[in-house]
């Protein structure tokens, strides 16, 4: 099955095309790895923000510490959303450990102070 794609590796954002575990449209070998990546086991970093217990601040940003399987994005959400934890937070704060035991944390990208 031929699958389309914008690789993202760079500004450059070629079109790929994958068919039969080949890439073709890539500029670079960047583009071919990302390629068959996007085809076989898409992955993203996912970015939102969790619920800190505060009278001022309501919410700081958060990101994975790596990617995660793109299927698994909504649910991670969901683990995100049950997040109120008071303050002070740090930057760089594990949020969440081990998020749906899929091996990254959640951490804050921003600290309260
Ligand atoms: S294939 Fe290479 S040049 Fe093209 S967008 Fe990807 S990283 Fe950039």
């Amino acid at each position: 099955m031929e699958k389309q794609f914008i690789c993202i590796c760079c500004p450059r954002g070629c079109h790929l095309t994958y068919k039969d575990g080949v890439v073709t449209g890539n500029t670079c070998p960047r583009g071919a790895v990302y390629g068959v990546q996007e085809a076989t086991n898409p992955t993203r970093i996912v970015t939102s923000t969790f619920k800190v217990n505060d009278k001022v601040i309501h919410v700081l940003p958060c990101k994975t510490s790596g990617p995660i399987p793109k299927g698994k994005i909504f649910e991670v959400m969901q683990e995100i959303d049950k997040v109120n934890i008071p303050l002070p937070v740090e930057e760089h704060q594990v949020i969440i450990a081990n998020v749906l035991n899929l091996g990254v944390d959640i951490i804050a990208t921003k600290g309260s102070k």
